[in-house]
């Protein structure tokens, strides 16, 4: 019977030690330890054993049952750290990682530039004005002394709507409606942004893009005060620069001028961008004509008044050295993240 005893515990103790789960550990109990369990079979079988042998078979037979509980203790404890230790691992949180960061919008830097040009002007006390974008013929040409059949009106590619109706080509029938509206003797300092449509589509001109006019009318305004305008302006876009005025042909101003920056990109010693000239034209302006202003109800020989157009795609291309137009229409967010 010890022999059986021994041979029972040391098949028990292997069992345990192989149990790989709380419910192997169980079974194992209820296999040696059960009602009907292994060694509880052996100790029915102590009935048949002498007097003198009992106590002695019986303590041995405590303590296999003792020695069992406690290894199916143990084996449950371990398997208990075990599981905990996988859970503890499986859930472990890195807090060095980088953390997934909500999207942010941005500007578009159109508008980023637009704002800007708009802030060096209402720094100078100029006032924001914006106009239709479908526009009358007689606002968009002819009170800007553009004479019915003039070849300047094919300069500009216009999308007709109907004879009379067209998409504004320019910025610049601001400047009329403005003067309709304003009083005689009242002075007139504005800026005047938003898009204008030309029959254009290549890398640096698009069927559609921005435009900020600007035009001041009071007495005793004189192309000084529009070169010393732009020259600010220039100087807080793009920082300090060479400049030059190049006699040029608007219509509603008398005389014209296309100014020019030295390039950005190079400096001035030529390179691609500037065709190897080592300047950059950045807009057009001029000395407001007189018959504009007559049109629009102004005693011309009394007031003056300087205008300029610029295109906003155009200064950000130079500010950003950027090449193709296209680049601000097609909302790659590649492109547009880095502004
Ligand atoms: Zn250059």
């Amino acid at each position: 019977m010890r022999e059986r005893l021994a041979e029972v515990v040391e098949e028990a103790l292997k069992v345990i030690a192989a149990a790989s789960s709380a419910e192997a550990v169980e079974e194992a109990r209820i296999r040696y330890l059960g009602k009907k369990g292994v060694l509880t079979q052996v100790l029915r079988g102590m009935g048949s054993l002498s007097a003198a042998e009992r106590p002695v078979v019986g303590k041995l037979a405590n303590e296999s049952k003792e020695r069992l509980e406690q290894a199916l203790a143990a084996r449950s404890a371990f398997l208990k750290q075990e599981e905990k230790a996988a859970r503890l691992a499986a859930e472990r949180i890195d807090v060095t990682l980088p953390g997934v960061l909500p999207h942010l919008g941005g500007m578009h830097p159109l508008t980023r530039v637009r704002t800007e040009i708009e802030d060096i002007f209402l720094g100078l006390g100029y006032q924001i004005v914006e106009g239709p974008e479908v526009e009358l013929e007689y606002y968009n040409f002819e009170a800007l002394n553009f004479p019915k059949d003039h070849p300047a009106r094919d300069m500009q590619d216009t999308f007709f709507i109907t004879d009379e109706v067209l998409l504004r080509t320019h910025t610049s029938p601001v400047q009329v409606r403005t003067f309709e509206k304003t009083a005689p003797g009242v002075p007139v300092r504005i800026i005047a942004p938003g898009k204008v449509y030309r029959e254009d589509d290549d890398a640096t001109h698009s069927p559609m893009f921005n435009q900020v006019e600007g035009f001041a009318v009071d007495t005793r305004i004189t192309l000084g005060d529009l070169k010393g305008t732009l020259v600010h302006f220039v100087r807080e876009m793009f920082g300090e620069r060479r400049m030059r005025f190049r006699p040029s042909f608007f219509p509603f101003t008398e005389p014209s001028a296309e100014v020019d920056i030295s390039c950005v990109i190079c400096g001035g010693d030529g390179c691609r961008v500037c065709s190897h000239t080592g300047w950059l034209e950045i807009l057009g302006a001029g000395m407001i004509h007189p018959r504009v202003l007559e049109v629009a109800g102004y005693d011309a020989e009394e007031v003056s008044g300087f205008a300029f157009g610029m295109g906003i795609e155009r200064v950000a291309m130079l500010k950003y050295g950027i090449d193709n137009i296209r680049l601000f229409f097609d909302n790659d967010l590649r492109f547009l993240n880095q502004f």
